[in-house]
């Protein structure tokens, strides 16, 4: 039996308040199928500043489904460069394909369909669901397990499986219960109270720094609020420290044209382009051999600055070396030559930046 925290007067407060308080996102302005779930894949794993950039950018060379299925990978690499997590797009746009084929073009309304599609999980297919289609449908993201946490008082690890499940359930049988009601009072509730959970965890019970209860509409409600528990709650597990792992790059530079290779089409920034490199720290003479290697004439080398990049659990740490060599054949079909003007055009991951803006390449 679940003790239910959530009741309709809570949710109409929450609604009142999204509908006062909520941010001027883009996606929102337009609020169709495509923008709400484009919108929900980009805000994975990146901040709402740089999505809100981004998301107009993207959507406005490939303003429908149909665009995005047929986009030529590079340029869908090229629309998606800096947001990291590039399995994110290719997913899109598998994604896209199969409505495209299966779907007459729509995304279907029904989250348990929609979460058999490529890139689309749980709560993606409970957000979509319920913004775009007003489908009853609870989506619990780490906004909402916080607020959740909080307003319940519950100590429950929110990195765990088990709180998720907990607050899905109870959030879910809510909707169950009310949405129907609801929805005759407000024709728009299933949406603006999935949002507005959203909202409240992004603006207002923060995860970062305390959160601003004053401005709460749950702030008489709340356990954590009355009982002082904020920097107690949400519980989290500890996390994992991330692993370091020194990189040498390769700027090979034949007269303007740069060395560029293509990545294994598995593991991390899988099939993206970049600078040759090793999997650890080479010196000079170290870094010269390994030319020589590549079948290479070094003709001059000089060093570059350090860079780190840091991702969710390893961080790069970079040294780099600029080496012109001589005119010779490319043998190896992933390897490329070229110019800044053809790097421009092209997507490299953000892990190599700052060697692009060292030669005034971004
Ligand atoms: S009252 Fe404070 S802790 Fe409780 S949900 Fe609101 S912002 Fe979060």
């Amino acid at each position: 039996m679940i003790a239910m925290w959530m009741n309709r007067k809570r949710a109409l407060q929450l609604t009142a308040w999204f509908l006062e308080n909520q941010r001027d996102l883009p996606w929102r302005r337009q609020g169709d199928p495509y923008s709400i779930w484009l919108s929900e894949i980009m805000l994975q794993q990146t901040r709402v500043e740089f999505v809100k950039e981004r998301f107009l950018q993207f959507q406005k060379e490939l303003p429908d489904i149909a665009s995005l299925a047929s986009c030529d990978e590079e340029r869908l690499m090229k629309l998606w460069e800096g947001m990291g997590y590039y399995s994110r797009v290719r997913n899109l746009q598998k994604c896209a394909a199969v409505i495209m084929k299966q779907y007459k073009g729509k995304l279907p309304e029904d989250p348990l369909v929609l979460q058999k599609l490529p890139g689309i999980g749980p709560y993606t297919a409970g957000a979509i669901a319920s913004i775009a289609f007003q489908v009853p449908s609870a989506a619990v993201d780490g906004n909402v397990m916080r607020v959740y946490a909080r307003v319940k008082g519950d100590r429950t690890d929110i990195k765990s499986a088990k709180a998720k499940k907990l607050y899905q359930k109870e959030l879910q049988l809510f909707l169950d219960q009310n949405a129907d009601a609801l929805t005759q009072e407000e024709p728009r509730f299933v949406s603006l109270f999935t949002q507005a959970m959203m909202e409240l965890g992004a603006i207002v019970c923060v995860p970062n720094g305390l959160p601003f209860c004053r401005k709460c509409p749950w702030r008489n409600d709340c356990t954590a609020n009355l009982n002082n528990l904020c920097e107690e709650i949400p519980v989290r597990s500890k996390r994992k420290t991330r692993r370091i792992e020194e990189r040498t790059i390769l700027v090979i530079r034949n007269g303007d044209r740069f060395l560029i290779h293509r990545r294994k089409k598995t593991g991390l920034l899988a099939g993206l382009l970049e600078f040759p490199g090793t999997e650890s720290r080479l010196s000079v003479s170290e870094a010269l051999h390994k030319a020589e290697e590549y079948g290479m004439t070094p003709l001059r080398i000089h060093v570059l600055p350090d860079s780190r990049h840091i991702f969710t659990h390893v961080e790069w740490q970079m040294t780099a070396f600029e080496i012109q060599v001589s005119d010779f054949e490319l043998t190896d079909g992933d390897y490329f030559w070229m110019t800044k003007k053809e790097l421009q055009s092209v997507a490299i991951p953000s892990a190599f930046h700052a060697y692009l803006d060292y030669y005034s390449i971004r």
